[in-house]
């Protein structure tokens, strides 16, 4: 699947659209969900054109895939998440419902979070 430069994140990348910024560096983005689904919900982006964790893990740069994967760890660190605990989840295609063709963790917390998948 090629990149859609239009799509959602990549405008908040780029500026176009503003976001609830909880961190920011080199290699990622991390912001409130926009439509939370936990008390805690944020989402984090790598900075570049990957669609999936499978398109990201093949083609990104080795710096920027630990560099990404360092703010996820970090963001869940910042918000106070690594005791109650936390979970992390990236939806990918369309049996996953992935709704942004943008790579994102989405880290949920701040509440007991249940069975891991609902049916
Ligand atoms: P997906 O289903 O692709 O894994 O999740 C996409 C997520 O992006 C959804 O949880 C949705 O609420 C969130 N989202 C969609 N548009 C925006 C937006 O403009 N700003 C923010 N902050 N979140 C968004």
């Amino acid at each position: 699947m090629s990149y859609d430069q239009e799509n959602i994140f990549a405008k908040i990348l780029r500026g176009e659209i503003p976001c609830d910024k909880v961190y920011e560096d080199e290699h990622a983005l991390a912001f409130h969900d926009i439509t939370p689904q936990a008390p805690v919900h944020i989402l984090v982006i790598p900075k570049g054109d990957y669609v999936s964790m499978a398109d990201f893990t093949a083609s990104a740069p080795a710096e920027l895939i630990a560099g990404f994967f360092r703010a996820v760890g970090e963001v869940a660190r910042a918000q106070g998440l690594e005791q109650p605990g936390y979970r992390l989840l990236a939806n990918a295609g369309a049996d996953a419902h992935q709704e942004v063709p943008h790579l994102h963790i989405h880290i949920f917390g701040g509440k007991k979070l249940g069975p891991m998948l609902t049916r």
